[in-house]
């Protein structure tokens, strides 16, 4: 990313008409965890004034990356690149091998399956303390996920379906296709009602989530190799908020590079393509649902990508099903990729907040488009008792068809 670190932050005008938009400094009220602060933390230690590792790094860290301050500024503040260009230097300065070793365990699907097999062998259900002690000083607060089971859902008979009008690829991810196998099932069903097909190819990780925390340059090279992998002009179809955000920013991620626009101009979320073809119309003939459900945005859905209204209006057309707000449903739940491993104690704080408002909505389903949000929510309502259940969005309107019960959580 070749972009001027200083010249991006010469656009705030320290209006502050971001700091209420800003978890962490709702939480704490301190100026430097907030995106002003920050971004003259960064300005200064540009001007020489503070030291990268001590001054700045500790309230970078706190950033969740959750970019709702892009969303409220007024002067389009392009604050995720700058986090994401300042990381990297303070990275490429001082690397951090515990965090490498976190990303790399969490992108990679052999190591992570490796880790998990071995992971039920240690006791309790936390991740392993170490990791988070080293990056934080504080326990772990992430439960190891437990990876969903596939479902056995009845067969789709093409009788009973639209004529196909053509084929898409459909980004499988890293940890996605290891830990929500079956919202992969369901995204292919749904595009399947609406008339596409999936195109498979042999893929990898698309870079996110070294892109977020300070590794551009693996970032880089793991877009590039995603871009070979879908060479014909079809459509990438993302179920995953946050790799989804990251690909239509390819163009940025590679300094313009021409091959990393045309991806990025041909990459949907899945609910935005579901809603241009057709998916609500397909919904008036489907069982329908009998439930209350309430909507999480994931933060790069909502501020990432600005998809708010695309996922609301898919649920709204499930027949007998109620969607009702939530508020504050657009502030981060404290997942954020790696974020409630590296800053346990915030995290927590934002997961119970969250799920305070889920339940003060008297829904039954909360539905979600990522899969970190998915997964630390479903945490939550473990531990509150489970009255709550959590699924992808895409989870909730093929239950639409084929009911709920293939949706039931096994129990760890
Ligand atoms: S809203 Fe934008 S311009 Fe105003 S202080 Fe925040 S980042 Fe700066
Ligand atoms: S990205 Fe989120 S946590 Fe970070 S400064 Fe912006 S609003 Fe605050």
């Amino acid at each position: 990313m070749n972009h001027d670190l200083e010249e991006l932050t010469t656009h705030c005008i320290r209006c502050g008409f971001c700091l209420e938009s800003c978890p962490t400094f709702v939480q704490t009220g301190n100026e430097m965890e907030s995106p002003r602060g920050r971004i003259y933390l960064v300005r200064s230690a540009i001007g020489g004034k503070l030291n990268w590792q001590e001054d700045v790094k500790p309230h970078l860290d706190l950033c969740l990356g959750c970019r709702a301050c892009e969303t409220a500024c007024p002067s389009a503040v392009q604050y995720g690149m700058i986090l994401e260009i300042a990381r990297d230097k303070i990275e490429k300065e001082k690397p951090q091998r515990a965090k490498d070793a976190l990303l790399a365990g969490t992108t990679n699907p052999t190591i992570l399956k490796t880790q998990l097999a071995l992971g039920r062998l240690l006791p309790g259900k936390r991740v392993p303390g170490l990791i988070s002690h080293l990056l934080s000083g504080h326990a772990a607060e992430a439960d190891r996920p437990t990876p969903q089971q596939e479902a056995h859902f009845p067969f789709l008979d093409d009788k009973d379906l639209p004529a196909i009008k053509g084929e898409v690829y459909l980004l499988e991810g890293c940890a996605m296709k290891v830990l929500y196998p079956r919202v992969h099932q369901v995204t292919r069903r749904l595009l399947r009602r609406v008339g596409f097909v999936v195109k498979d190819v042999s893929q990898g990780c698309c870079g996110a989530l070294h892109a977020h925390y300070g590794n551009l340059t693996e970032a880089r090279k793991l877009g590039e190799r995603l871009i070979k992998s879908m060479p014909d002009n079809l459509p990438v179809i993302v179920n995953s908020a946050g790799c989804g955000s990251t690909i239509k920013e390819y163009g940025h991620l590679m300094d313009g590079q021409s091959s990393a626009e045309a991806f990025a101009k041909r990459t949907f979320d899945v609910s935005e393509f579901l809603l241009a073809n057709g998916l609500i119309e397909a919904l008036q003939s489907a069982k329908g649902l009998n439930q209350t459900a309430t909507y999480h945005d994931a933060c790069h859905l909502a501020h990432g990508q600005k998809i708010v209204s695309q996922p609301r209006e898919l649920i709204s057309a499930i027949p007998n099903l109620k969607l009702v707000p939530l508020n504050e449903a657009d502030m981060c739940c404290g997942s954020a990729g790696i974020y409630n491993v590296t800053q346990p104690e915030m995290a927590r704080k934002l997961l119970e907040r969250k799920y305070d408002n889920i339940a003060q909505t008297g829904a039954s389903i909360v539905a979600t488009g990522n899969p970190g949000c998915h997964s630390w929510i479903a945490q939550a309502a473990r531990e509150h008792g489970k009255k709550i259940q959590v699924l992808h969005t895409l989870e909730l309107l093929e239950a639409a068809f084929v009911g709920l019960e293939l949706f039931e959580e096994k129990p760890i």
